[in-house]
């Protein structure tokens, strides 16, 4: 097999048969989170396995191929160009530009970068630029932020949980270089006062990014459908990007997201150019590098094979499973945040009126929700339990309503388990004053996760035994 390999030489890499590696692969899925079953929110979105298979048969296609080179690869570069005017006419701006990218979060580092690289040139007396946004606007922001030299000034809600556009207003200052909002926002599902926002970006003359990484792929339908959805797309006169995902509710494969532009007067900032490399000269309009077709060529199938036709119908689903159990989890005597919620994220808490002495602790109830074969979603400030809700969640709406009450029974009759498990440490890391500490300790338990070695991961697994 290895001929030439030198006499005495150590294995690096022992050679094994083709079918093993590939079984050993399925075998490996076991213990992972049950996501086809819907047992899991927010991390896959499945639209069925007729879908999924299309997903894989585009991504397969185009596995090897590479975007880094549009003039190499006009199939990709037309993909690109196609998805993006799909957004455009479905956020209502029939010129926009924009990007493929691999996520929302390299979405949001572009368009961070760009509305910096703007101000640089634009107001270059800026020493240290500022980025206004709500307190609900996704880490990827404190990402962009950290790694670009940006501050994000971070300001309070107001009691629906939205953004407070007169407090932004007033945090407005020469530094800031724009202001950020989120349709809808991730930990509560409500869509930001997107156009008071735009107003106030239009006088201020600054620029303003929708983040509806989230909501993006799935608002629109949610409008057509006849539900109420606040205005948040480039209807919005100072909306001026938007970040909008395709592997979340465009039911794309996973690594592919969307960065749109109102024009190209926008966008420009966001092309990096290096001249003088001696490979040659290097133009890059994303973060990334080499750019992997499967993704775009995965995401451009979708589009194509759901249509209007599937994207409503699974808009419908997906909607009328959340209003289920927002319906069901509020007969259970817990708190749906967000009134009837703008989009498909459902979001509960303990009761917080009457029942004198109820002092639920939503991190026990998540693992005793666990214990049961869920993967939940714990948010804290306030203590929260997340779901979001996809077409694929419409079947596991009476077995996720049974076990809720289960193990809210479990909970409210046995208080010892708020102090066991999982429950206390949740409770903790939110309360603690000191938040570099809490960085500090997570890091350290990242850490220790990638010092173990492979064989230290595999003996602790089979000591915990099948999932
Ligand atoms: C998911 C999400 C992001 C980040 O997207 P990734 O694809 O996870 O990088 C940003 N903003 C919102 C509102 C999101 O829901």
């Amino acid at each position: 097999m290895v001929p030439h390999m030198s006499h005495g030489a150590k294995t690096m890499i022992p050679v094994r048969d083709r079918d093993a590696v590939l079984q050993e692969l399925a075998a490996m899925r076991a213990r992972d989170t049950r996501w086809r079953d819907g047992r899991v929110f927010s991390l896959v979105y499945h639209a069925g396995d007729a879908h999924e298979q299309l997903l894989k048969d585009a991504h397969a296609m185009y596995a090897s191929a590479n975007l880094l080179n549009p003039m190499a690869f006009p199939s990709l570069a037309r993909m690109e160009r196609e998805i993006i005017e799909i957004a455009g006419r479905l956020f209502h701006a029939a010129g926009a530009v924009g990007t493929v990218t691999s996520g929302g979060t390299e979405s949001i580092l572009c368009a961070v970068a760009a509305y910096r690289d703007r101000a640089r040139r634009e107001r270059p007396w800026i020493r240290s630029p500022e980025l206004v946004v709500p307190t609900t606007i996704h880490p990827a922001f404190d990402k962009a932020a950290h790694y670009l030299g940006v501050k994000l000034v971070k300001v309070a809600l107001r009691d629906d949980l939205r953004a407070d556009p007169r407090a932004m207003a007033r945090a407005i200052t020469w530094r800031t270089i724009g202001m950020c909002a989120s349709a809808p926002q991730y930990p509560h599902g409500v869509v930001d006062p997107i156009a008071e926002l735009g107003a106030i970006a239009q006088k201020k003359k600054i620029p303003l990014h929708v983040d509806a990484c989230v909501g993006g792929w799935m608002l629109p339908w949610l409008e057509q459908l006849g539900r109420p959805v606040p205005l948040w797309d480039f209807r919005v006169p100072g909306v001026t990007s938007i970040s909008a995902d395709l592997h979340k509710y465009a039911y794309a494969g996973k690594g592919a997201s969307t960065l749109v532009w109102r024009s190209m007067d926008q966008m420009k900032y966001q092309i990096f150019v290096a001249t003088d490399f001696p490979g040659g000269i290097y133009a890059s309009p994303t973060m990334i590098g080499t750019r992997p077709g499967g993704p775009i060529a995965a995401a451009w199938a979708a589009l194509h094979a759901l249509g209007d036709e599937g994207y409503l119908a699974l808009a419908k689903t997906a909607a009328d499973t959340a209003d289920r159990l927002r319906a069901g989890i509020r007969e259970l005597g817990l708190d749906v945040l967000g009134g009837a919620g703008d989009a498909t994220i459902v979001t509960w808490a303990a009761p917080s009126a009457g029942r004198k002495g109820d002092k639920l602790d939503v991190y026990a109830v998540a693992d005793r929700m666990e214990s049961r074969g869920w993967t939940i979603d714990r948010q804290h400030r306030p203590a929260t339990i997340h779901l979001t809700v996809t077409a694929n969640h419409a079947g596991i709406v009476d077995p996720y309503l049974a076990d809720l009450r289960a193990s809210l029974d479990e909970v409210r009759r046995d208080p010892r388990l708020a102090k066991s498990g999982s429950a206390p440490m949740y409770g903790m890391a939110a309360k603690m004053p000191v938040r570099g500490l809490v960085a500090r300790k997570v890091r350290g338990l990242i850490a220790d996760m990638y010092a173990r070695t492979s064989a230290q991961h595999l003996a602790e697994a089979r000591a915990a035994g099948p999932r």
